[in-house]
């Protein structure tokens, strides 16, 4: 842009909201939002922090129901664990991930950051609940901030400081029990430091940087930091679904007089909207990524509208299209094309997660052994097995020779016993009659059986004489 084309109303393009034209911290002071989405929002932030803070005391069988031991490489989900060798699933739930949030973000666009994100839920519904609680609305919390240090300012601030870290704490020490498990949190909670000091500093480091995150640096996650933010600018385009303001209807803009027949726009300019965003941003200057779709000026509107009897909506979810052809939101085939595909990997991805067995069995021939010629017309190849279990109990196997008549003979041991959560080792014979191998190289089937039950079919070769 020339410096001759600088337009003030378009200066908002030149620097976050959340930056003075010094380049100070512009604080952002969010009026409490009221109305419809409000309330749905807060419903659902209810239930999201009972499933936060409740998951990691919920136990199947003796297992946690989900555990990230990213320290010690053991992952729990479903109370079903997964080991390395599960890594495929890791890899196939990454990509649908990843397709996942490309799909989802086109379609509807910051959904997720609004209502879902943990961001905003502790930052909306808990965080800044507390501070308007303590520090009162807007104007007083302004007040505040620029009085003197007298005895309410101390009190107010330092209530609020000290709530927030003690959620802090708390979050902290949920989030550490989803790495390593409520029952060791707990151990190092109530055991002495000197036994966890590293774990112990982990606790406060992560509780110290909860703090920094809602106490002071806030809605700059959302506008700045977070990589999921930074990509709407390349994922969203024109049929997306935003929180955008109805431009058509609303300009131009101009104040609402009672008993004056008004030839203005439907905005009333009461800067309501502007007043509750959480990011300080004016959504009528179009799309913005600095919008994190949280609905707080839907609502606002919604009231205004209301009060001076115009139709609500001014605001709404809206594509830019529908905006620019003055048409609501319509479900597109493109968006029934999307969502049927989100559908479609969410089910293979659950189905890939339900079916994981809880044994793994690998059988390989032992490498530089040929066979050996036994007594009776017999021949014997070596093979080593190893298995995985990744179940909480004792698991007995049997192993069977399924396409030949022949036998299995374990070697040092009488029994396949496989211990709780553990990789067990085997070698075993392969006893087959000699008159039934007619090549050097044979498909060989093993039964792997569980209380007589056949759970898997392991294929390896047997080998033979020359012919
Ligand atoms: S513009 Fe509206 S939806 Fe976007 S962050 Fe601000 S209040 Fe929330
Ligand atoms: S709340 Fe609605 S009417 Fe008021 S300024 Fe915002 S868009 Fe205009």
């Amino acid at each position: 842009m020339e410096y001759d084309d600088y337009n003030e109303e378009d200066s908002f393009r030149n620097r976050l909201s959340t930056v003075t034209e010094d380049g100070k911290r512009n604080w952002v002071y969010a009026l409490k939002p009221n109305g419809k989405f409000y309330n749905y929002r807060t419903v659902l932030a209810i239930f999201y922090l009972l499933v936060f803070f409740g998951i990691p005391f919920i136990k199947v069988n003796g297992m946690p129901f989900v555990l990230f031991n990213v320290l010690e490489g053991k992952f729990i989900l479903f109370s079903k664990i997964f080991w390395p060798n599960d890594f495929y699933i890791f890899a196939i739930a990454m990509i649908t991930f990843i397709i996942f949030i490309a799909l989802f973000t086109v379609v509807y666009g910051r959904l997720f950051c609004g209502w879902v994100c943990p961001q905003t839920i502790f930052m909306e519904f808990v965080f800044r609940k507390i501070e308007w609680w303590i520090e009162g609305n807007p104007a007083s919390q302004r007040l505040l901030d620029k009085g003197d240090w007298n005895f309410t300012k101390i009190w107010k601030k330092s209530l609020k400081h000290l709530i927030f870290l003690t959620i802090s704490f708390l979050i902290a020490n949920t989030f550490l029990s989803y790495i390593l498990g409520i029952d060791r949190l707990v151990r190092i909670i109530t055991e002495p430091l000197s036994e966890h000091l590293s774990l112990f500093l982990g606790l406060v480091g992560f509780t110290l940087t909860f703090y920094g995150v809602f106490a002071f640096v806030r809605e700059i996650v959302c506008t700045t930091i977070c990589p999921y933010g930074r990509l709407q600018g390349v994922l969203f385009d024109q049929d997306t679904m935003l929180v955008a303001y109805d431009y058509k209807r609303g300009e131009p803009r101009g104040r609402f007089k009672k008993n004056v027949q008004r030839d203005l726009g439907d905005c009333i300019d009461c800067y309501q909207c502007v007043n509750v965003c959480p990011t300080g941003i004016d959504i009528r200057n179009g799309t913005q990524l600095d919008c994190v779709g949280c609905t707080a000026c839907m609502d606002a509107c919604d009231f205004m509208m209301e009060k001076v009897g115009l139709p609500t909506g001014l605001i709404r979810y809206a594509s830019e299209n529908g905006i620019a052809k003055g048409e609501k939101l319509k479900f597109t085939p493109r968006i029934k094309a999307y969502s049927f595909i989100l559908f479609v990997l969410s089910i293979v991805l659950f189905a890939l997660l339900l079916s994981r067995k809880s044994i793994d069995v690998s059988i390989s021939r032992v490498s530089g052994q040929l066979f050996q010629e036994l007594p009776d017309n017999k021949l014997s190849n070596l093979f080593n097995a190893k298995i995985i279990n990744k179940s909480k109990e004792e698991i007995p196997l049997q192993f069977k020779v399924e396409n030949y008549k022949g036998e299995v003979k374990l070697i040092g041991t009488h029994a396949l016993t496989l211990k709780k959560e553990d990789i067990s080792t085997f070698t075993f014979f392969v006893i087959l009659d000699r008159k039934e191998i007619k090549k050097r190289s044979n498909e060989l089937k093993i039964g792997v059986y569980q209380n007589g039950k056949k759970i898997q079919t392991v294929e390896s070769k047997f080998l033979g004489p020359f012919q």
